[in-house]
């Protein structure tokens, strides 16, 4: 278990993560999610012993990070934002660094760059490698030591889909064997992704977690939006929705309608309507889809 204890930190100039708190748990994954500069990176900085937090605390399985950093750290493994590796090292030679810290066997380095395509690159500079192959390079280097907390600063960010897809499936297997993954994005559809697993959402801004909620709680809220139209024969409209298969609610000035895809179902909904000549005079979301539920949720904090 990762415990995040109120924390609070900055960079000399003020906080920029303010009284911060959250768990991550076992075979679940934890996303931050928040516009640039919401202090996400900053955060994961906390976490993975880079930068002190002015107060609080990061336990890690019963370990208080900043008290025992050796030890605590060795549960952790940190893809950081960019891809950082030292690009004058080869492949092998940013893992070897790594795994020498770490007293990880070499079979493991061998292990790792076939697992992410990167056996050809082997003796390649990392400085030469595309921006994809940097970023596998610095996962790879993050799974060295086998650790049992998985940090990810936007980790989809710059690559391909082959290797988008590829990471996917990785944290899924590394979720079911049993391990915790954070990770960070600004790319609220990429959660879709991770339908069916379990995962919380933080949403940050300006430092503090203003909202946590389960991702499932989150995607329905677009999943299943009610739509409110404004219409002049209500009840006729009602029944006749209905008759397509439609939850419908009787409204002061319309009816509202429960539908699971804004996008064919409303087009949908208007010509069943029109044709039976019942006029629309207004259509709005009664919750708003997933980019306006994050504005919306952020602007009154
Ligand atoms: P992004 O999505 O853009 O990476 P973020 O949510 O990760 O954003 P942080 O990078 O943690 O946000 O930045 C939080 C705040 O801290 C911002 O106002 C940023 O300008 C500031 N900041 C980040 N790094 C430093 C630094 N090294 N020195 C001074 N200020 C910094």
């Amino acid at each position: 278990m990762l415990e995040v204890d109120n924390i609070s930190t900055g960079y000399g100039n003020g906080d920029v993560v303010k009284d911060l708190s959250f768990i991550a748990i076992k075979k679940e994954i934890y996303v931050l999610l928040g516009a640039n500069g919401a202090g996400k990176t900053t955060t994961f900085r906390v976490i993975t012993g880079i930068l002190p937090p002015s107060k609080g605390r990061v336990v890690v399985d019963g370990i208080d990070l900043w008290v025992e950093p050796e030890k605590a750290k060795r549960k952790i493994g940190y893809l950081p934002e960019g891809e950082r590796v030292y690009p004058d090292l080869s492949v092998y030679k940013n893992l070897l660094f790594f795994a020498k810290i770490y007293d990880v066997k070499e079979e493991r380095i061998n292990e790792l760059l076939k697992e992410f395509g990167l056996k050809k690159y082997r003796n390649v500079k990392a400085g030469h490698l595309s921006r994809g192959l940097r970023k596998r390079l610095a996962l790879a280097r993050a799974l060295l030591h086998d650790p049992d907390i998985l940090v990810l600063d936007e980790p989809f960010s710059n690559l391909d889909i082959p290797t988008v897809l590829s990471l996917r499936d990785k944290i899924f297997e590394m979720l079911k064997e049993g391990k915790i993954i954070l990770f960070s994005t600004h790319i609220l559809s990429e959660l879709q992704n991770f339908e069916g697993v379990k995962c919380r959402v933080g949403i940050m801004k300006e430092g503090r977690l203003v909202l946590e909620e389960r991702l499932e709680n989150l995607l329905n809220r677009i999943r299943n939006i009610d739509v409110v139209l404004k219409v002049d024969k209500k009840q006729q409209a009602k029944e006749l929705l209905e008759k397509f298969g439609y939850s419908v609610n009787l409204e002061s000035t319309g009816v509202t309608v429960r539908v699971s895809n804004y996008n064919d179902e409303i087009p949908a909904i208007m010509k069943i309507l029109l044709t039976q000549e019942i006029n629309i005079y207004e259509v709005k979301t009664k919750e708003a889809p997933i980019e306006k539920i994050f504005i919306e949720t952020t602007k009154s904090y």
